[in-house]
Protein backbone atom coordinates (compact mmCIF):
# COMPACT_ATOMS: atom_id res chain seq x y z
CA UNK A 1 0.00 0.00 0.00
CA UNK A 2 2.65 2.27 0.74
CA UNK A 3 4.71 1.65 -2.11
CA UNK A 4 1.42 2.32 -4.00
CA UNK A 5 1.19 -0.62 -5.79
CA UNK A 6 -2.25 -0.82 -5.64
CA UNK A 7 -2.69 1.84 -8.33
CA UNK A 8 -0.34 0.54 -11.16
CA UNK A 9 -2.46 -0.63 -13.71
CA UNK A 10 -1.61 -3.76 -15.30
CA UNK A 11 -1.80 -3.17 -19.40
CA UNK A 12 -1.24 -6.41 -20.42
CA UNK A 13 -3.14 -8.04 -23.57
CA UNK A 14 -5.85 -8.58 -21.53
CA UNK A 15 -9.37 -8.78 -23.65
CA UNK A 16 -12.46 -8.16 -21.83
CA UNK A 17 -15.00 -11.14 -22.74
CA UNK A 18 -18.78 -10.98 -22.25
CA UNK A 19 -19.83 -12.93 -19.65
CA UNK A 20 -22.31 -16.09 -20.69
CA UNK A 21 -25.45 -16.50 -18.70
CA UNK A 22 -27.21 -19.00 -21.25
CA UNK A 23 -27.59 -21.61 -18.84
CA UNK A 24 -29.41 -22.41 -15.99
CA UNK A 25 -26.50 -24.18 -14.38
CA UNK A 26 -23.14 -22.91 -15.37
CA UNK A 27 -21.98 -18.76 -15.50
CA UNK A 28 -18.58 -18.74 -17.77
CA UNK A 29 -16.55 -15.23 -16.75
CA UNK A 30 -13.34 -15.44 -19.00
CA UNK A 31 -12.21 -12.45 -18.29
CA UNK A 32 -11.41 -13.80 -15.22
CA UNK A 33 -9.83 -16.81 -16.25
CA UNK A 34 -6.38 -17.13 -15.58
CA UNK A 35 -5.20 -20.36 -18.05
CA UNK A 36 -4.72 -22.71 -15.51
CA UNK A 37 -6.60 -25.52 -17.28
CA UNK A 38 -8.13 -26.99 -14.02
CA UNK A 39 -11.51 -27.04 -16.02
CA UNK A 40 -9.81 -28.42 -18.61
CA UNK A 41 -8.11 -30.76 -16.69
CA UNK A 42 -11.35 -32.77 -14.72
CA UNK A 43 -13.44 -31.61 -18.17
CA UNK A 44 -11.29 -34.02 -20.38
CA UNK A 45 -9.28 -35.99 -18.33
CA UNK A 46 -11.98 -37.42 -15.44
CA UNK A 47 -15.30 -36.82 -16.91
CA UNK A 48 -14.05 -37.43 -20.54
CA UNK A 49 -17.29 -34.81 -22.18
CA UNK A 50 -14.32 -32.59 -23.40
CA UNK A 51 -16.59 -29.73 -23.87
CA UNK A 52 -13.99 -27.65 -22.08
CA UNK A 53 -10.90 -29.07 -24.10
CA UNK A 54 -12.78 -28.68 -27.67
CA UNK A 55 -11.75 -32.29 -28.27
CA UNK A 56 -14.26 -32.29 -31.19
CA UNK A 57 -13.99 -28.87 -32.81
CA UNK A 58 -10.04 -28.71 -32.52
CA UNK A 59 -10.17 -25.56 -30.25
CA UNK A 60 -7.74 -25.25 -27.41
CA UNK A 61 -7.99 -25.08 -23.57
CA UNK A 62 -11.23 -22.76 -21.76
CA UNK A 63 -11.14 -19.73 -24.64
CA UNK A 64 -12.36 -22.72 -26.72
CA UNK A 65 -15.65 -23.62 -27.60
CA UNK A 66 -16.67 -22.74 -23.88
CA UNK A 67 -16.43 -19.51 -24.73
CA UNK A 68 -17.27 -19.50 -28.38
CA UNK A 69 -21.04 -21.11 -28.34
CA UNK A 70 -23.13 -20.26 -25.77
CA UNK A 71 -23.04 -22.44 -22.14
CA UNK A 72 -26.32 -23.67 -23.34
CA UNK A 73 -25.89 -25.33 -26.75
CA UNK A 74 -22.79 -27.37 -25.86
CA UNK A 75 -22.97 -30.86 -24.51
CA UNK A 76 -21.73 -30.29 -21.08
CA UNK A 77 -23.74 -32.14 -18.73
CA UNK A 78 -23.36 -29.15 -15.91
CA UNK A 79 -21.80 -31.71 -13.24
CA UNK A 80 -19.67 -28.49 -12.02
CA UNK A 81 -16.59 -30.19 -11.10
CA UNK A 82 -14.91 -27.38 -13.29
CA UNK A 83 -16.89 -25.19 -11.05
CA UNK A 84 -15.38 -26.95 -8.63
CA UNK A 85 -11.56 -26.56 -9.01
CA UNK A 86 -11.65 -23.10 -11.00
CA UNK A 87 -9.71 -20.77 -8.61
CA UNK A 88 -10.41 -17.35 -9.84
CA UNK A 89 -14.65 -17.53 -10.38
CA UNK A 90 -14.33 -17.73 -14.25
CA UNK A 91 -16.78 -20.65 -13.70
CA UNK A 92 -19.28 -20.50 -10.70
CA UNK A 93 -23.18 -21.64 -10.41
CA UNK A 94 -25.83 -19.57 -11.65
CA UNK A 95 -26.80 -18.04 -8.28
CA UNK A 96 -30.24 -18.24 -7.26
CA UNK A 97 -30.14 -17.29 -3.26
CA UNK A 98 -31.48 -13.56 -4.32
CA UNK A 99 -34.67 -15.35 -5.59
CA UNK A 100 -35.16 -17.62 -2.85
CA UNK A 101 -34.75 -14.89 -0.41
CA UNK A 102 -37.96 -12.62 -2.49
CA UNK A 103 -40.08 -16.29 -2.40
CA UNK A 104 -39.66 -16.10 1.34
CA UNK A 105 -40.21 -12.68 1.35
CA UNK A 106 -43.65 -12.96 -0.71
CA UNK A 107 -46.27 -13.36 1.84
CA UNK A 108 -48.68 -14.57 -1.46
CA UNK A 109 -45.91 -17.85 -1.58
CA UNK A 110 -45.89 -20.68 0.15
CA UNK A 111 -42.27 -21.88 0.12
CA UNK A 112 -40.93 -25.48 1.16
CA UNK A 113 -37.62 -26.59 0.83
CA UNK A 114 -35.77 -30.09 0.80
CA UNK A 115 -32.46 -31.01 1.33
CA UNK A 116 -30.50 -33.85 -0.28
CA UNK A 117 -28.85 -36.50 1.49
CA UNK A 118 -24.93 -35.11 0.61
CA UNK A 119 -25.57 -31.81 2.30
CA UNK A 120 -25.71 -32.44 6.08
CA UNK A 121 -22.46 -33.89 6.27
CA UNK A 122 -20.82 -31.11 3.94
CA UNK A 123 -22.44 -27.79 4.97
CA UNK A 124 -20.60 -27.64 8.33
CA UNK A 125 -16.93 -26.87 6.49
CA UNK A 126 -18.78 -23.88 5.56
CA UNK A 127 -19.04 -22.70 9.13
CA UNK A 128 -14.87 -23.94 9.90
CA UNK A 129 -16.78 -27.62 11.26
CA UNK A 130 -14.95 -30.68 10.92
CA UNK A 131 -15.83 -32.14 7.43
CA UNK A 132 -18.04 -35.27 7.93
CA UNK A 133 -19.75 -33.33 10.76
CA UNK A 134 -23.79 -34.06 10.58
CA UNK A 135 -26.00 -31.31 10.60
CA UNK A 136 -29.17 -32.93 9.87
CA UNK A 137 -30.78 -30.74 12.87
CA UNK A 138 -29.27 -27.30 12.67
CA UNK A 139 -30.13 -26.94 9.01
CA UNK A 140 -33.80 -27.97 10.11
CA UNK A 141 -33.69 -25.16 12.51
CA UNK A 142 -31.90 -22.21 10.09
CA UNK A 143 -34.74 -23.04 7.26
CA UNK A 144 -37.22 -22.49 9.82
CA UNK A 145 -35.96 -19.34 10.93
CA UNK A 146 -34.93 -18.26 7.66
CA UNK A 147 -38.71 -18.12 7.00
CA UNK A 148 -39.53 -21.39 5.27
CA UNK A 149 -42.97 -22.18 5.25
CA UNK A 150 -42.31 -26.07 4.81
CA UNK A 151 -39.01 -27.73 6.36
CA UNK A 152 -38.39 -31.17 4.62
CA UNK A 153 -35.45 -33.95 3.83
CA UNK A 154 -34.99 -35.36 0.27
CA UNK A 155 -34.92 -38.77 2.00
CA UNK A 156 -38.62 -39.17 1.56
CA UNK A 157 -38.64 -38.80 -2.17
CA UNK A 158 -35.35 -41.02 -2.09
CA UNK A 159 -37.40 -43.83 -0.69
CA UNK A 160 -40.16 -43.22 -3.83
CA UNK A 161 -37.36 -43.58 -5.71
CA UNK A 162 -35.59 -46.72 -4.58
CA UNK A 163 -39.34 -48.13 -4.66
CA UNK A 164 -40.23 -47.34 -8.38
CA UNK A 165 -36.69 -48.20 -9.51
CA UNK A 166 -36.86 -51.73 -7.41
CA UNK A 167 -39.94 -51.78 -9.57
CA UNK A 168 -38.68 -51.12 -12.89
CA UNK A 169 -36.16 -54.29 -12.45
CA UNK A 170 -38.26 -56.47 -11.21
CA UNK A 171 -40.75 -55.94 -14.26
CA UNK A 172 -37.56 -55.38 -16.44
CA UNK A 173 -36.16 -59.07 -15.61
CA UNK A 174 -39.83 -61.13 -15.74
CA UNK A 175 -40.62 -59.78 -18.56
CA UNK A 176 -37.83 -59.79 -20.73
CA UNK A 177 -37.12 -56.18 -20.69
CA UNK A 178 -34.06 -53.91 -21.59
CA UNK A 179 -31.39 -54.83 -19.58
CA UNK A 180 -29.10 -53.49 -17.90
CA UNK A 181 -31.36 -50.77 -16.45
CA UNK A 182 -29.29 -48.10 -15.37
CA UNK A 183 -30.21 -45.65 -12.69
CA UNK A 184 -31.13 -42.00 -13.74
CA UNK A 185 -31.03 -39.84 -10.38
CA UNK A 186 -28.23 -37.89 -11.28
CA UNK A 187 -28.95 -35.41 -13.93
CA UNK A 188 -25.42 -34.47 -15.34
CA UNK A 189 -25.50 -37.96 -15.90
CA UNK A 190 -28.35 -38.13 -18.19
CA UNK A 191 -27.19 -35.10 -19.90
CA UNK A 192 -24.03 -37.09 -20.89
CA UNK A 193 -25.95 -40.74 -22.12
CA UNK A 194 -27.77 -38.09 -23.76
CA UNK A 195 -25.42 -36.09 -25.47
CA UNK A 196 -22.82 -38.63 -26.18
CA UNK A 197 -24.91 -42.24 -26.61
CA UNK A 198 -27.91 -41.47 -27.90
CA UNK A 199 -28.47 -44.83 -29.21
CA UNK A 200 -28.54 -46.27 -25.73
CA UNK A 201 -31.75 -44.09 -24.86
CA UNK A 202 -33.90 -46.81 -23.20
CA UNK A 203 -31.80 -48.53 -21.08
CA UNK A 204 -31.66 -45.56 -17.88
CA UNK A 205 -35.02 -46.40 -15.92
CA UNK A 206 -38.00 -44.20 -16.01
CA UNK A 207 -37.98 -42.59 -12.79
CA UNK A 208 -37.63 -39.02 -12.15
CA UNK A 209 -35.08 -37.59 -9.46
CA UNK A 210 -35.85 -37.66 -5.86
CA UNK A 211 -35.62 -33.99 -5.24
CA UNK A 212 -38.17 -33.48 -8.44
CA UNK A 213 -40.53 -36.52 -7.35
CA UNK A 214 -41.15 -34.29 -3.82
CA UNK A 215 -41.41 -31.44 -6.35
CA UNK A 216 -44.27 -33.22 -7.89
CA UNK A 217 -45.95 -34.74 -4.76
CA UNK A 218 -45.62 -31.00 -2.87
CA UNK A 219 -47.52 -29.71 -5.25
CA UNK A 220 -50.26 -32.16 -5.31
CA UNK A 221 -50.80 -34.79 -2.08
CA UNK A 222 -49.03 -32.01 0.23
CA UNK A 223 -50.68 -28.91 -1.36
CA UNK A 224 -53.94 -30.99 -0.56
CA UNK A 225 -53.04 -31.85 2.68
CA UNK A 226 -52.27 -28.32 4.13
CA UNK A 227 -55.18 -26.62 1.79
CA UNK A 228 -52.90 -24.87 0.31
CA UNK A 229 -53.31 -23.84 -3.96
CA UNK A 230 -50.48 -24.90 -5.35
CA UNK A 231 -49.69 -22.62 -7.72
CA UNK A 232 -48.64 -20.37 -4.47
CA UNK A 233 -46.20 -23.82 -3.41
CA UNK A 234 -42.45 -22.59 -4.11
CA UNK A 235 -40.42 -25.59 -4.06
CA UNK A 236 -36.41 -25.08 -3.13
CA UNK A 237 -34.25 -27.46 -3.03
CA UNK A 238 -30.99 -27.55 -1.34
CA UNK A 239 -28.80 -29.75 -3.37
CA UNK A 240 -24.57 -30.41 -3.85
CA UNK A 241 -25.10 -30.59 -7.34
CA UNK A 242 -25.15 -28.01 -10.37
CA UNK A 243 -26.70 -29.88 -13.05
CA UNK A 244 -30.32 -29.88 -10.96
CA UNK A 245 -30.47 -26.38 -11.63
CA UNK A 246 -30.98 -26.99 -15.13
CA UNK A 247 -32.40 -30.56 -14.88
CA UNK A 248 -35.49 -28.31 -12.70
CA UNK A 249 -36.25 -26.59 -15.71
CA UNK A 250 -36.34 -29.42 -18.24
CA UNK A 251 -39.97 -29.25 -20.12
CA UNK A 252 -40.69 -32.86 -19.05
CA UNK A 253 -40.10 -32.59 -15.49
CA UNK A 254 -43.25 -30.17 -15.07
CA UNK A 255 -46.75 -30.61 -14.52
CA UNK A 256 -49.57 -28.44 -16.38
CA UNK A 257 -46.31 -26.04 -17.27
CA UNK A 258 -45.23 -25.22 -13.48
CA UNK A 259 -41.93 -26.83 -12.15
CA UNK A 260 -41.98 -29.60 -9.74
CA UNK A 261 -39.03 -27.38 -8.20
CA UNK A 262 -39.38 -23.67 -8.54
CA UNK A 263 -35.43 -23.25 -7.63
CA UNK A 264 -32.16 -24.93 -6.34
CA UNK A 265 -29.64 -24.02 -4.39
CA UNK A 266 -25.85 -25.47 -4.20
CA UNK A 267 -24.50 -26.19 -0.04
CA UNK A 268 -22.18 -23.39 -0.99
CA UNK A 269 -24.94 -20.90 -2.16
CA UNK A 270 -27.44 -22.07 1.22
CA UNK A 271 -23.90 -21.84 3.27
CA UNK A 272 -24.01 -17.92 2.40
CA UNK A 273 -27.82 -17.64 2.88
CA UNK A 274 -27.55 -18.73 6.54
CA UNK A 275 -24.49 -16.20 6.76
CA UNK A 276 -26.74 -13.47 4.98
CA UNK A 277 -29.50 -14.01 8.02
CA UNK A 278 -26.72 -13.74 10.43
CA UNK A 279 -26.72 -17.04 12.40
CA UNK A 280 -24.70 -18.59 14.10
CA UNK A 281 -24.38 -22.16 12.22
CA UNK A 282 -22.51 -24.20 14.69
CA UNK A 283 -24.01 -22.83 17.76
CA UNK A 284 -27.87 -23.46 16.63
CA UNK A 285 -29.54 -26.05 18.55
CA UNK A 286 -30.74 -29.36 16.74
CA UNK A 287 -34.44 -28.96 14.98
CA UNK A 288 -36.73 -31.79 12.83
CA UNK A 289 -38.19 -31.75 9.66
CA UNK A 290 -41.92 -31.53 9.10
CA UNK A 291 -43.84 -34.49 9.54
CA UNK A 292 -46.00 -35.46 6.65
CA UNK A 293 -43.27 -35.66 4.31
CA UNK A 294 -40.39 -35.80 6.93
CA UNK A 295 -40.11 -39.15 7.74
CA UNK A 296 -38.09 -41.97 5.78
CA UNK A 297 -35.79 -44.78 6.05
CA UNK A 298 -32.03 -45.56 6.70
CA UNK A 299 -32.15 -46.98 3.01
CA UNK A 300 -32.58 -43.51 1.45
CA UNK A 301 -29.79 -41.26 3.24
CA UNK A 302 -27.53 -44.11 1.71
CA UNK A 303 -27.85 -41.89 -1.83
CA UNK A 304 -25.03 -39.15 -1.08
CA UNK A 305 -22.55 -41.78 -1.79
CA UNK A 306 -22.02 -43.67 -4.98
CA UNK A 307 -23.44 -47.20 -5.00
CA UNK A 308 -26.39 -46.32 -2.51
CA UNK A 309 -29.32 -46.22 -5.12
CA UNK A 310 -28.69 -49.50 -6.36
CA UNK A 311 -27.78 -51.05 -3.37
CA UNK A 312 -30.96 -49.61 -1.85
CA UNK A 313 -33.23 -50.38 -4.67
CA UNK A 314 -31.41 -53.99 -5.55
CA UNK A 315 -32.37 -54.82 -1.28
CA UNK A 316 -35.74 -54.04 -1.85
CA UNK A 317 -36.21 -55.63 -5.44
CA UNK A 318 -34.29 -58.63 -3.29
CA UNK A 319 -37.20 -58.49 -0.60
CA UNK A 320 -40.00 -58.41 -3.09
CA UNK A 321 -39.21 -60.99 -5.16
CA UNK A 322 -37.86 -63.40 -2.05
CA UNK A 323 -40.00 -62.48 0.90
CA UNK A 324 -36.29 -62.24 2.72
CA UNK A 325 -33.75 -59.43 3.38
CA UNK A 326 -30.85 -59.45 1.26
CA UNK A 327 -28.40 -59.50 4.41
CA UNK A 328 -25.18 -58.15 2.98
CA UNK A 329 -24.23 -56.29 -0.68
CA UNK A 330 -20.52 -57.35 -1.00
CA UNK A 331 -19.58 -54.85 -3.82
CA UNK A 332 -15.71 -55.48 -5.35
CA UNK A 333 -13.52 -53.07 -7.04
CA UNK A 334 -12.72 -53.88 -10.51
CA UNK A 335 -9.26 -54.63 -11.44
CA UNK A 336 -7.36 -51.85 -12.85
CA UNK A 337 -10.35 -49.87 -12.92
CA UNK A 338 -10.68 -47.59 -10.56
CA UNK A 339 -14.15 -46.18 -9.92
CA UNK A 340 -15.97 -49.00 -11.14
CA UNK A 341 -17.14 -51.93 -8.53
CA UNK A 342 -19.36 -54.64 -8.95
CA UNK A 343 -21.45 -57.34 -7.32
CA UNK A 344 -23.24 -60.57 -7.65
CA UNK A 345 -26.56 -61.40 -5.89
CA UNK A 346 -28.48 -64.74 -6.00
CA UNK A 347 -31.70 -63.80 -6.92
CA UNK A 348 -34.49 -67.00 -6.71
CA UNK A 349 -31.47 -69.07 -8.65
CA UNK A 350 -30.62 -66.27 -10.79
CA UNK A 351 -27.26 -64.55 -10.73
CA UNK A 352 -27.81 -60.96 -11.19
CA UNK A 353 -25.07 -58.91 -12.02
CA UNK A 354 -24.75 -55.17 -10.53
CA UNK A 355 -22.36 -52.59 -11.86
CA UNK A 356 -21.26 -48.98 -10.09
CA UNK A 357 -19.86 -46.37 -11.64
CA UNK A 358 -18.65 -42.62 -10.57
CA UNK A 359 -16.97 -40.26 -12.73
CA UNK A 360 -18.31 -40.17 -16.52
CA UNK A 361 -15.18 -41.29 -17.47
CA UNK A 362 -15.96 -44.40 -16.43
CA UNK A 363 -19.25 -44.24 -17.18
CA UNK A 364 -18.33 -43.99 -20.96
CA UNK A 365 -16.15 -47.48 -20.43
CA UNK A 366 -19.52 -49.16 -19.07
CA UNK A 367 -21.77 -47.68 -21.76
CA UNK A 368 -19.13 -48.20 -24.55
CA UNK A 369 -19.28 -51.86 -23.06
CA UNK A 370 -23.30 -51.67 -23.38
CA UNK A 371 -23.14 -50.37 -26.81
CA UNK A 372 -20.76 -53.22 -28.21
CA UNK A 373 -22.85 -55.70 -26.66
CA UNK A 374 -19.96 -56.99 -24.10
CA UNK A 375 -21.74 -56.00 -20.61
CA UNK A 376 -22.83 -58.80 -18.37
CA UNK A 377 -24.70 -56.42 -15.86
CA UNK A 378 -28.07 -56.66 -14.82
CA UNK A 379 -28.24 -52.97 -13.04
CA UNK A 380 -25.51 -50.19 -13.14
CA UNK A 381 -25.64 -47.42 -10.85
CA UNK A 382 -23.75 -44.16 -12.89
CA UNK A 383 -23.10 -41.02 -10.69
CA UNK A 384 -21.48 -38.05 -12.48
CA UNK A 385 -19.37 -36.55 -10.02
CA UNK A 386 -16.34 -38.43 -8.22
CA UNK A 387 -17.17 -39.98 -5.45
CA UNK A 388 -20.84 -39.51 -6.00
CA UNK A 389 -23.05 -36.36 -4.71
CA UNK A 390 -20.68 -35.80 -1.56
CA UNK A 391 -18.58 -34.66 -4.15
CA UNK A 392 -21.02 -33.07 -6.58
CA UNK A 393 -19.91 -29.93 -7.91
CA UNK A 394 -21.82 -27.51 -5.84
CA UNK A 395 -20.81 -28.98 -2.29
CA UNK A 396 -18.24 -27.03 -0.04
CA UNK A 397 -15.00 -25.54 -1.96
CA UNK A 398 -11.48 -27.29 -0.98
CA UNK A 399 -9.17 -25.85 -4.03
CA UNK A 400 -6.67 -28.10 -3.24
CA UNK A 401 -6.59 -28.32 0.60
CA UNK A 402 -5.73 -32.27 0.63
CA UNK A 403 -5.89 -32.09 4.56
CA UNK A 404 -10.13 -31.54 4.07
CA UNK A 405 -10.69 -34.23 1.83
CA UNK A 406 -8.33 -37.03 3.76
CA UNK A 407 -9.78 -35.99 6.53
FE1 LIG B 1 -25.35 -33.98 -9.21
FE2 LIG B 1 -24.76 -36.09 -7.66
FE3 LIG B 1 -24.84 -36.34 -10.31
FE4 LIG B 1 -22.87 -34.96 -9.18
S1 LIG B 1 -23.26 -37.18 -8.91
S2 LIG B 1 -24.04 -34.33 -10.99
S3 LIG B 1 -23.94 -34.03 -7.44
S4 LIG B 1 -26.58 -35.87 -8.96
Amino acid sequence: KNLGITRIKFDGERKEYAKDTSSSSIVKDPSKCIMCRRCETMCNDVQTCGILSGLDRGFDAIVGPAFNLPMKDTSCTYCGQCVAVCPTAALTEVNATDKVWSAIEDKDKYVVAQIAPAIRVALGEEFGMAPGTIVTGKIATAMKRMGFDGVFDTDFAADLTIMEEASELIHRLENNGTLPMLTSCCPAWVKFIEHQFPELLDIPSSCKSPHIMFGAIAKTYYAEKIGVDPDKIVVVSVMPCIAKKAEAERPELTKDEANNVDLVVTTREFATMIKEAGMDFPNLPDGEFDKLMGESTGASVIFGTTGGVIEAALRTAYEWATGETLEKVDFKQLRGLDGIREASVDLKGKELKIGIAHGLGNARRLLEDIRDGKSHYHAIEIMACPGGCVGGGGQPYHHGDASIVEA
